[in-house]
């Protein structure tokens, strides 16, 4: 465990020596196995000796998420089907899901990520790690479990849902460490509250959240009613799962794990490289990934990047809070509006629980926005007066972070839908 720390901390142009080297054998192999890659880098005129350094990046081809579906389900692999022990799927989000695959040794580099991304929150051998990701297709369960397993903590393999059943394992196994969606997380820390259980009544010490968006109001949530110091997690099935980057206790960005997987900001009209610290599309190169190798994968994440020194130790460079992907920005009435946004204000809302819904509509040519949010159940119990008063204040909160009039629907308590894992925040009725 201590080489791993070192890999986190080694100058960074020793470092890039170790990138364009793992760079060059990357293209090697993609040229030779990979057809769609083949054709493309040789459009590109590109050959392995040409990478002379981490800036030769910007000569190569991107990948997007179609490139998926086109070659749909192995046509990206790059290696013969023996090699490949383990499938998962993307969780389809924004349509249908796309196949991943990994060989042993990609097995044990997201082994290794995901115990470097629980090691940035502390956990070690004495921890119990209460895994409440999806296991299945989707990475984040197993991802987890491989990772906790590699740093030597007991993993309890819950899965999501069943919250009760959570509620006992929490309790009655002394888990120290939580892992799950943050959504899914206030929905236990509600759970945990309605049960007469204080957070003190846990041993819960940190929680590793990602997979959606979510925000610093979110934050502070949860880590009050649960009592931890919440750490943003962010991966994504297409580069590994999680494990592609984590924060740090000081909490000032992610640290990407770059030696395996090399990122960039480009923004995402003219596919340029942006200025360090300018928001854009954040765009991978696995350095190591065998079976499954991408070459600037396109992820349609929102965020900046900075590889300024951080207080930790790390030379990592970090990536901020993911402000939402190009696809699901809404635009309504002409105005840009990302769901986050929408988080941020309600959480300023002190009677409101942050479950919420975001309906958009267009009645005849005008787009409509209406957010459905839940009343703290005591506003519900005082009447309707307070529900009326309620929705003026979180109308307006609205309208002083995006500029525009939603249609605010406070409803009673527990009507929004849970997830146990991604939550669906948003339902779009023009398409
Ligand atoms: P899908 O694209 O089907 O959701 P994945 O399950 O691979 O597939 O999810 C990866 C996506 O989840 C990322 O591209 C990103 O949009 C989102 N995501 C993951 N972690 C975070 C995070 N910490 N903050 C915001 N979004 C996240
Ligand atoms: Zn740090």
């Amino acid at each position: 465990m201590k080489d791993l720390a070192l890999v986190e901390r080694m100058p960074r142009a020793e470092r890039e020596v170790l990138q364009v080297h793992r760079l060059k054998d990357l293209i090697t192999r993609l040229s030779e196995r990979v057809p769609l890659y083949r054709e493309r880098l040789s459009e590109a005129r590109v050959q392995p000796g040409d990478i002379r350094s981490l800036a030769d990046l910007a000569r190569l081809p991107f990948t997007v998420k179609d490139d998926f579906r086109q070659t749909y389900p192995y046509g990206l692999l790059a290696v013969p089907m023996e090699d490949v022990i383990r499938v998962h799927a993307s969780s389809g989000t924004t349509g249908r899901p796309t196949v991943v695959a990994y060989t042993r040794q990609d097995v044990d580099t997201w082994s290794e990520v995901m115990a470097r991304t629980l090691m940035a929150g502390g956990v070690g051998p004495s921890d119990v790690v209460h895994n409440a990701y999806g296991y299945g297709l989707f990475t984040g369960g197993l991802g987890f479990h491989y990772g906790a397993e590699r740093v030597g903590a007991a993993v309890v393999p819950m899965s999501g849902g069943f919250t009760d059943r959570q509620l006992m394992a929490l309790r009655d196994l002394g888990a120290t460490v939580l892992c799950c969606t943050p959504s899914y997380a206030l929905h236990l820390a509600e759970a945990i509250e309605e049960a007469g259980l204080k957070p003190k009544d846990l041993k819960l010490r940190v929680g590793f959240f990602g997979a959606e968006p979510w925000t610093e109001a979110m934050r502070d949530a949860l880590q009050t009613r649960l009592n931890i110091m919440a750490i943003n997690i962010y991966g994504l099935s297409e580069v590994i799962g999680p494990g592609v980057s984590v924060e740090c206790p000081e909490r000032q960005g992610m640290h990407v794990a770059e030696d395996h997987f090399l990122p960039e900001i480009v923004d995402p009209a003219t596919l340029m490289p942006v200025p360090e610290g300018t928001v854009g599309e954040l765009v991978f190169t696995t350095l190591t990934k065998e079976a499954l190798p991408v070459l600037r994968y396109r992820t349609r994440d929102l965020t900046s990047m900075t590889a300024e020194p951080c207080r930790c130790g790390r030379t990592l460079a970090r990536i901020g809070r993911i402000m939402g992907r190009t696809d699901d920005m809404l635009i309504i009435r002409g105005v840009n509006v990302y769901p986050s946004q929408v988080e941020h204000a309600l959480l300023q809302v002190a009677d409101v629980e942050p479950h919420y819904l975001i309906v958009v509509r267009r009645d005849s040519a005008l787009d409509t926005l209406e957010v459905r949010v839940e009343a703290r159940a005591a506003v519900a119990e005082a009447g309707a007066d307070a529900m009326r008063a309620l929705e003026a204040v979180v109308r307006r909160k609205i309208f002083e972070t995006i500029g525009i009039t939603a249609d605010v629907s406070i409803v009673p308590p527990k009507t929004v839908e849970r997830s146990a894992g991604k939550a669906q925040r948003v339902l779009d009725l023009r398409k």
